[in-house]
């Protein structure tokens, strides 16, 4: 077969918009009530349907829920929160929003989701909660977290960013602590925007979380220009301007009715790269573990580097050169100048996520991929490693 390279530039991480959001936005716009209202309501009441908690609170982004959902935890000033360093920015940035330190606990090599033992080794006494990362879109080992946040008597909030479709041993990922975020980001497998959702089956977090969300106003102050008749409100505590509009939930309410759909698309696209990679020089993402769903977020195999001859990021620029995105996800955050600098972190203190920061390398992934897309990766992938 000779070789030919891709006519158009394939995007990274371009997401699948179909006509039923585009009408429902303009729906929206022509309806007159754009900000917080009745579709974010709807959003919220789906999403907790098919997550299954009793409560779920829309928000901006995944990172302010994060953050608020700390806040509503009452994690602050001289509490230490333990994550993984190889994670986006957010997870981290968020601890210190709330007033907390971000403490990190190494990954386990192969799946590249925290170490539960390296989680029991940073536990200090002013630990107050282990937030897991699953990264990807793969369950990290909840059983082992979660008995040893009991023990030590740690909240969990998950980082469920890649993550919407996953589930552990029946559970629903984002389901299994005090609260889970979820991001709905222009890359992620619900796209609305920007948004983010925070579910919880704890009534004092929810109502916390959504009264946070929008400048700390008493409950349901959203409806007070609606057809209710106006409405007063309190100022109960100096809140955040977190909340989703229903300008994003417009787009939240289509997307999420075919995450499914678009899940078992991704499940196809993954499934043609494992079996036309197998032989190149490249770890690819293992299987997931068994009892557990995998949400297909990210497929990120780690490069042969001294096989191949070539830095990742050479590797990235002969892909785009080739009209093929690619990402990383992620350079550790402690190689990264704030968390270097403010900490003093030194690349080998976190081996395996430092590893996987030279190695890792993100194909395009998307429901929107045809095959033939799928096709053009792997014959560049293939091309380029001169296979
Ligand atoms: C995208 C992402 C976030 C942040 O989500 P936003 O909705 O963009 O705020 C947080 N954590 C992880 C792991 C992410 O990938």
């Amino acid at each position: 077969m000779s070789y030919q390279r891709r006519k158009e530039f394939l995007v990274f991480g371009a997401p699948k918009i179909e006509q039923a959001e585009i009408d429902e936005v303009v729906a929206t716009l022509k309806s007159g009530w754009l900000g917080t209202g009745p579709k974010t309501a709807r959003f919220e009441g789906m999403f907790q349907e098919y997550i299954g908690t009793k409560h779920a609170l829309a928000v901006s982004s995944c990172t302010a829920g994060l953050h608020i959902a700390m806040i509503a935890a009452g994690i602050g000033s001289g509490d230490e929160v333990i994550t993984t360093p190889l994670t986006f920015a957010a997870t981290a940035n968020a601890i210190l929003h709330a007033g907390a330190q971000p403490v990190f606990a190494d990954v386990e090599p192969g799946t590249l989701n925290l170490d539960p033992a390296q989680v029991e080794r940073r536990i200090s006494p002013r630990t107050k909660a282990v937030i897991p990362v699953h990264l990807y879109g793969r369950p990290c080992a909840m059983s082992a977290l979660l008995e040893i946040a009991e023990r030590h008597k740690l909240m969990v909030l998950e980082d469920a960013a890649h993550a919407i479709e996953a589930q552990y041993h029946g559970r629903k990922i984002g389901a299994m602590g005090l609260a889970g975020c979820f991001s709905f980001y222009v890359t992620k497998n619900v796209v609305t925007g920007e948004g983010g959702m925070v579910v919880t089956d704890d009534p004092e977090m929810a109502n916390r979380i959504k009264i946070l969300s929008l400048h700390g106003l008493s409950a349901d102050a959203w409806k007070r220009y609606s057809d209710f008749g106006y409405r007063h409100y309190e100022v109960v505590f100096p809140g955040f301007k977190s909340n989703m509009t229903d300008i994003q939930a417009s787009l939240g309410l289509h997307q999420l009715a075919r995450v499914e759909k678009n899940l078992q698309r991704r499940e196809e696209i993954w499934a043609r790269y494992e079996a036309a990679l197998a032989d190149l020089p490249m770890d690819l993402p293992p299987p997931p573990e068994p009892d557990t769903r995998h949400a297909r977020h990210l497929y990120a195999p780690l490069l042969k580097l001294d096989r191949i001859g070539m830095t990742r990021d050479e590797f990235m620029h002969k892909l785009q050169a080739e009209n093929i995105g690619s990402g990383v996800h992620f350079v550790s955050l402690h190689l990264q100048k704030y968390y270097r600098e403010t900490f003093g972190y030194q690349p080998q203190d976190f081996p395996v996520a430092c590893e996987a920061s030279q190695r890792t390398v993100s194909l395009p992934l998307s429901a929107r991929l045809s095959d033939e897309d799928a096709d053009d990766v792997i014959r560049a992938v293939r091309h380029i490693l001169g296979a």
